[in-house]
């Protein structure tokens, strides 16, 4: 699912901020700010947020609220955008200069993916310190992935500890252990931690890379929870065809029930994802498919749960 436009992307050494989402009740306990980093080392077929994976700046284009004005072709210097073109964005011609942004009346053309500083998060999120302290939340990091730069998620942890705000860390789990333990893991109050698959080749084949690493630091992690740290909730996104074979959801509960873990997180399929891929020029032909466009039936996902609980793991 890359992009031939991806050589000329620009790598920015700090990671780029996706959005900072206010008021969130579904990303933690309480009420939360969560912070999107852009930038994964993974390639999930089924992402719900596209937009995310790659590091640099992307334009995006929303057919429904363009009022077909032109203002953006008479700005493009390079000619790179034409009614003629599905849609919209010649990729190959465009330099990601955001002209074309910044004459858009409606909001059809945006930017995704702005350089924030630590300083500037802190100002946002510090805003709904009364909310947190209110509903017992804080703050999420979520992605893309966070660890995208572990120098910059340590200051950013470290920041959110020195103001006392609770610090919840959405992972994939694919990063340098040493470095994360020594740099982010002392600012963290809980981890949410993705596993997708038991299995290495389903892992290569659907997420683009082994999840060895991924396997090794969660057991990391949960060791270090059981010894009194940072709690870790183990979080499986059940995805039609994909990770929700009774295999896979038995071969995950094996490798959890064998760690001592008693709670872990079965996560309903959400198929509305689809347009957000249009919206950035990313053909995906996973999107296509039949069975990933509808809501899993609640039966299902009661049936995949039993899994777990037969194996004396509590689904949350
Ligand atoms: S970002 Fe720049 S080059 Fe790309 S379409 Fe807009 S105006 Fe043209
Ligand atoms: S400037 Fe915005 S609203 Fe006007 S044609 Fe371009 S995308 Fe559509």
């Amino acid at each position: 699912m890359r992009r031939p436009e991806e050589k000329a992307e620009a790598k920015p050494t700090s990671p780029l901020v996706l959005e900072i989402k206010g008021n969130s009740l579904d990303d933690g306990p309480g009420i939360r700010s969560v912070v999107f980093i852009k930038g994964c080392p993974l390639d999930c077929v089924w992402c719900h947020n596209p937009e995310s994976k790659k590091r640099g700046s992307e334009l995006s284009f929303d057919a429904e609220l363009c009022v077909a004005c032109d203002a953006c072709i008479e700005a493009c210097e390079e000619k790179a955008l034409s009614r003629r073109v599905k849609g919209f964005i010649r990729r190959d011609r465009c330099t990601l200069c955001f002209r074309c942004v910044e004459v858009c009346p409606s909001g059809a053309l945006s930017r995704v993916g702005r350089e924030m500083s630590v300083a500037e998060i802190m100002v946002k999120v510090k805003r709904d310190i009364p909310f947190y302290k209110n509903s017992g939340g804080g703050v999420t990091l979520s992605g893309g992935e966070p660890t995208i730069s572990i120098e910059f998620l340590s200051e950013l942890t470290r920041a959110l500890k020195k103001a006392k705000i609770h610090t919840l860390l959405e992972t994939c789990g694919l990063f340098e252990m040493g470095r994360f333990r020594s740099m982010v893991y002392p600012n963290l109050n809980s981890i949410y931690y993705d596993i997708k698959f038991a299995d290495e080749k389903l892992h290569r084949k659907y997420c683009g890379a082994s999840n060895k690493i991924i396997l090794e630091n969660f057991s990391t992690l949960h060791e270090l929870y059981l010894k009194g740290g940072v709690p870790v909730l183990p979080r499986t996104p059940l995805v039609p065809g994909i990770t929700d074979s009774e295999k896979n959801i038995s071969d995950i509960a094996d490798f959890l029930r064998d760690r001592k873990v008693k709670k872990a997180v079965l996560l309903a399929y959400n198929p509305l994802w689809h347009e957000k891929n249009d919206k950035i020029g990313v053909d995906n032909p996973y999107s296509r498919e039949k069975k990933m466009r509808s809501f899993m039936t609640r039966e299902r996902i009661d049936a995949l749960k039993e899994i777990y609980r037969s194996a004396g793991i509590e689904t949350v």
